[in-house]
């Protein structure tokens, strides 16, 4: 849609008659009315304006540099043939004038209709000599009535000239408005309803000549953190250099083979969705991974560095690929897909593309939900804690109680925390929901202990966000100061992985919290690839070895060994271990020969509720005088 003031107005005239036909050119032939106009303006300024009048006849002009392109046609067939060619070239006209009898060809109105029904924008200028037409039966048959003007020959040329003037002067408002509702104004680019309009007629040309399309769905990984610390000026023009990035690379980004119009789209098939979401179109797609090295080629286009007030910054999109027919039938059903399959490639590697697939569709989905029913869960008071007890197996007594979570939603029923433990990491409600599990957690201690139950700690489990934090030791601090649980009765548990992460700042965090008097260890130990060297340096009290060494232990011998070494040189090192998983006697068997300390696992007990948590420390208390067997029968049942 580029049409300013300084092109020319397209104006149709159709005519039989030869001399009309001549009677119109000479009217709109351009230096005639460019002289007219520019007297008329001189005069207009001389009397209305102090500046020089030349100058502003210039600068206010925009007759005088356009003038009028005036096409001429002896028929109402020719007529809708050379409105259909404009709009292909997108040059559309902006005035028809249509003589309304045409013998032995169709008439005028005739001709409004068909023109009507291909431009509902131009503007028909009605002309006859005889005073027969009746306005309302052609404005029925080409409506709008208010696009449609008459004209009754013999008329003057300046009717003619204003009249061409004015209506062109009225369609360009209308075309600017429908640049206003259809395009970005950031970045000048096709706006999400034009991208979905186009999308709709690409979709149907694509079935019709059962041709490939595909989409590609853009968005930027990192703009929201440069629209956060540099402010939405830098971000918007940001958004403009990379809108240019992307309309030159498409415009020449094709690999020059002739016809090869998959990797190479026309640049009105790129669109800004919104933020920093863009679209482009594919079509005529000859073969899908043509659409991959389109989605690179942007991908590369991007990762330049931009200058932007002081700043070298990168922007990575990732790009999601629908393709049509396979990913989906219709508009929605493809940019949905696309999106879907844009957000696994950001989630997997951001900078990357993924091609949908319909695996996506149920995982996404699924997670998508989670996250959703996630954000009000603890509002709407949906978690729970469950206890599982931590055995002393060489005492025959419970030495402490892990607390886990459970999460009974509304909508989903239960739902594992390993599957939304991670949701809840990646979306930051982990701050929020690990604080109320401590807090859940040291108040249900609190109360055991002061029922005199016979249990040393509560474990609870921390997420590597909550430790990444600065302020994680004195938000302890305050949950301990809160429910008045003793700093020794409290033990964290930290994942290897999140430790091995960043040895620095472990180290640095692990020692803020250990001044509080609580003791830490080191969950799921044996899945890191950590070595014992490096963790001497932690002060960590306790290691917790992973159930997929203790689950193999009575099968396989590697495993047997790990296990049987990470218990020693724990022993040595002074760390205590406990083994988690334990599921059946030859385990617990293998666990007391090695002379390990604690256990964990079904076998022992499955993590109960609070009520029976409690009656079970209850019972264990009571057989305080029996036998070491005696009081493991009493755990076990
Ligand atoms: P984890 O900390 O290693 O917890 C032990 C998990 O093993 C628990 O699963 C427990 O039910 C399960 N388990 C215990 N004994 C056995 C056994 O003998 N056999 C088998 N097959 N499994 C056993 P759960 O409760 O599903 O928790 C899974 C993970 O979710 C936990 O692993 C922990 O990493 C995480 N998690 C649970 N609660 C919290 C929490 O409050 N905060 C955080 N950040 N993570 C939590
Ligand atoms: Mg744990
Ligand atoms: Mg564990």
């Amino acid at each position: 849609m580029s049409d300013s003031n300084a092109s020319p107005i397209r104006v149709l005239i159709v005519d039989d008659e030869a001399e009309i036909r001549d009677a119109y050119r000479q009217i709109l032939l351009e230096h005639e009315v460019t002289q007219e106009m520019v007297g008329f303006r001189e005069l207009r300024s001389r009397l209305f304006n102090r500046k020089n009048p030349a100058e502003t006849a210039r600068q206010r002009s925009p007759i005088r540099a356009a003038g009028f392109e005036p096409v001429f046609c002896d028929g109402a067939q020719a007529a809708v043939t050379a409105v259909k060619e404009g709009l292909a070239r997108n040059e559309p006209f902006a005035v028809v004038f249509l003589d309304m009898r045409m013998p032995p060809g169709p008439d005028g109105a005739w001709a409004a209709t068909k023109i009507r029904e291909l431009d509902p924008a131009v503007e028909i200028v009605i002309c006859t000599a005889y005073s027969d037409v009746d306005p309302c039966e052609i404005g029925g048959l080409a409506p709008p009535e208010d696009k449609l003007s008459y004209l009754q020959k013999p008329f003057h040329p300046h009717e003619i000239r204003q009249l061409t003037i004015a209506l062109a002067s009225k369609w360009r408002a209308e075309r600017r408005i429908v640049r206003l509702a259809y395009f970005d104004a950031l970045t000048g680019l096709p706006n999400r309803e034009q991208a979905h309009s186009r999308l709709v007629s690409a979709i149907q040309s694509a079935a019709d000549n059962q041709r490939t399309l595909a989409l590609l769905y853009l968005d930027l990984d990192n703009f929201k953190r440069v629209n956060d610390t540099l402010g939405h000026a830098v971000g918007d023009e940001l958004l403009r250099v990379v809108a240019e990035r992307l309309r030159s690379s498409l415009r020449y980004g094709g690999d020059g083979a002739p016809g090869d119009a998959s990797a190479s789209p026309r640049v009105g098939d790129l669109a800004r969705l919104g933020g920093d979401e863009f679209l482009v179109l594919l079509p005529n797609l000859r073969n899908v991974a043509d659409a991959g090295t389109v989605a690179e080629r942007l991908i590369a286009a991007l990762r330049e560095p931009v200058q932007l007030a002081m700043n070298a910054l990168v922007v990575t999109p990732s790009v999601g690929i629908a393709v049509f027919p396979r990913d989906g039938q219709d508009a929605e059903t493809l940019l949905r897909n696309a999106d879907l399959a844009m957000y696994f490639a950001k989630r997997r590697t951001p900078g990357t593309h993924a091609y949908f697939d319909v695996a996506m569709n149920a995982t996404a989905l699924h997670r998508f939900t989670i996250e959703e029913q996630l954000r009000g869960a603890l509002e709407r008071d949906e978690f729970t804690l469950q206890f599982q007890p931590q055995f002393d197996v060489r005492t025959g007594t419970i030495s402490g109680m892990e607390a886990l979570l459970r999460w009974n939603s509304t909508q989903l029923g239960a739902v594992n925390p390993t599957e939304f433990i991670p949701v809840a990491e990646e979306t930051g409600l982990i701050h929020s929901i690990g604080k109320w599990v401590l807090r859940k957690a040291c108040e249900q201690a609190r109360l055991w202990r002061d029922e005199g139950l016979p249990f040393q700690r509560i474990a609870v489990n921390v997420s590597g966000r909550q430790f990444a934090l600065a302020e994680y030791p004195a938000e302890v601090a305050a949950i301990l100061e809160e429910t008045g649980l003793e700093p020794s009765r409290l033990e964290l548990e930290i994942t290897e992985s999140v430790v091995m992460a960043d040895e620095v700042w472990a180290q640095k965090a692990i020692n803020e919290l250990k001044q509080l008097g609580i003791s830490l260890a080191i969950d799921d130990f044996g899945t890191g690839y950590s070595s014992f060297g490096r963790l001497r340096h932690f002060s960590v009290d306790r290691l917790k070895i992973d159930r997929s060494f203790v689950s193999s232990v009575t099968e396989c011998n590697d495993d047997r060994a790990i296990a049987a070494a990470i218990i020693a040189m724990s022993r040595s090192l002074r760390i205590n271990v406990t083994a988690e998983g334990v599921e059946n006697f030859p385990q617990l068997a293998f666990l007391q020969e090695q002379e390990c300390q604690d256990a964990q696992g079904f076998l022992l007990s499955r993590p109960l509720a609070a009520e029976a948590a409690r009656e079970l420390l209850r019972r264990v208390n009571e057989a305080s005088d029996e036998s070491r067997t005696q009081r493991l029968k009493v755990i076990i049942g």
